[in-house]
């Protein structure tokens, strides 16, 4: 055959999240909020006036204009993705070229490296602290040294849960010769975003999604916001119809109910807080926590001993959580699923001492 796949391609691997029936899942970071009645009728209604014969908006224009509206931003710096992850595939595959070296922290984001991979992109890693902060002033100093043309992170970080605030983004923003991407997918859960200035930069791209705060995982909605340059790039290079008519209905609804989002919100960072000082007790009474860092996102990242045996023993009761190397990442269920999951652990390490 004249054909064979690209020898990269060959040895990806598809994602693999948690598959399986379990009653309680606390694995990806998804909002336990699911929508209520009358929000599920208000789409109803909307659906039976829908042309679905047509194809939908191209632009995703009324959901980007109320993005925009309720962080009070201008909607012509904002482009609507399937999902962030849309949006950070084509970062990977048409923003760069062979020429350009985009550097990722080691723990962070997964998928930046795997896209990026995925596309041929020359990718690096830099490193964080011990104590797994950012170092705002060596990372400056790696990238003008190693000549790195983009730095992707997550802020506040998926996996860490620690937040870099906005006066250090700021000067890693201003200190550097390279595009700066700034995933806030978990922002909506902390106060240092730099959306309201995500478009005053030249060398600036804020990314959200509506799959964690916004409990819109399901749709496949994110947006990234920047300047006028960077925009027309998205737009240009997206796949025209790439926001289906479903998702465009569900966001107008959804997004045009801000008190509904910041009391969900505010649930979820007490939530969270909660489950995160649970954690802590556990980890004074027994060793097998080694350390649970400060939150400020919906979920709790910490350090165990022989994570993986830990995971699958939560998993035979039926409660997931993920794993990466020596720690675990617990996402804020409602305040029934934490509990067991605090019971279960105390059984676990219990019965192991
Ligand atoms: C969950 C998550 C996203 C969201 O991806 P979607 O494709 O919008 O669901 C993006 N970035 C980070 C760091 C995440 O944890």
């Amino acid at each position: 055959m004249k054909h064979t796949l690209p020898q990269h391609v060959q040895q990806l691997q598809p994602y693999q999240p948690i598959q399986g029936m379990y009653d309680i899942r606390l694995d990806a970071n998804e909002s336990y909020f699911r929508l209520k009645s009358a929000q599920l009728h208000k789409i109803q209604d909307l659906m039976a006036v829908v042309p679905f014969n047509r194809y939908p908006d191209p632009y995703a224009t009324t959901v980007c204009k109320k993005f925009a509206t309720m962080h009070r931003i201008d909607p012509d710096s904002v482009v609507a993705g399937n999902g962030s992850d849309e949006l950070i595939g084509l970062l990977a595959s048409v923003f760069f070229g062979k020429q350009d070296k985009v550097a990722v922290f080691e723990h962070d984001f997964s998928m930046y490296r795997l896209y990026m991979e995925t596309f041929g992109v020359n990718c690096v890693t830099l490193p964080k602290r011990a104590d797994l902060t950012i170092d705002v002033d060596q990372t400056i100093q790696a990238v003008q040294d190693q000549q790195i043309s983009a730095l992707l992170f997550s802020n506040p970080c998926n996996p860490t849960s620690l937040g870099l605030n906005r006066d250090d983004v700021l000067k890693l923003i201003q200190s550097v010769d390279a595009l700066v991407i700034v995933d806030e997918a978990y922002m909506d859960f902390w106060d240092q975003s730099i959306l309201d200035i995500a478009d005053q930069y030249e060398n600036l791209i804020v990314l959200k999604t509506c799959s964690k705060a916004i409990g819109l995982a399901g749709i496949r909605l994110g947006f990234a916001i920047s300047n006028q340059q960077y925009i027309q790039a998205f737009k240009a290079t997206k796949a025209p119809y790439n926001l289906n008519q479903m998702t465009q209905l569900i966001a107008e609804v959804i997004l045009s109910d801000p008190d509904y989002l910041e009391q969900t919100k505010d649930i979820l960072v007490a939530g969270t807080r909660a489950l995160y000082a649970d954690l802590c007790d556990l980890a004074d009474e027994y060793p097998f926590i080694e350390q649970v860092y400060p939150t400020c996102t919906n979920f709790v990242f910490m350090k165990v001993v022989k994570a993986k045996e830990l995971q699958d023993a939560l998993l035979d009761a039926s409660i997931a959580v993920r794993v990466m190397g020596d720690y675990l990442r617990i996402t804020c269920g409602n305040p029934e699923e934490n509990q067991q999951l605090i019971q279960t652990l105390s059984q676990i390490f219990k019965e192991s001492v």
